[in-house]
């Protein structure tokens, strides 16, 4: 009986030490943290209609190299 209880014990103690290491080996959790520092990256351009800023990455190109916030402003903006 002495013996079946130094068992579970030790089987107790390889169980929480396996759970400590794959909780320490998992990487720590930081999506939020990468999104931030890439919108904070991430240069700013003006909408040559209207004249708001908006991210590179979202810009809409359109004639001479000049830059829309959205196909609305480049259709306005190329028809005048
Ligand atoms: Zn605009």
């Amino acid at each position: 009986m002495r013996f079946l209880a130094w068992l579970v014990l030790v089987l107790l103690v390889i169980h929480v030490v396996r759970k400590k290491m794959t909780a320490a080996m998992r990487p720590p959790p930081a999506p939020a943290e990468q999104a931030r520092r890439s919108v904070e990256g991430e240069s700013m351009v003006s909408c040559a209609h209207c004249g708001i800023y908006i991210p590179a990455s979202e810009a809409l190109s359109g004639p001479h190299d000049q830059l829309y916030c959205s196909p609305e402003h480049r259709a306005l903006h190329v028809s005048s």
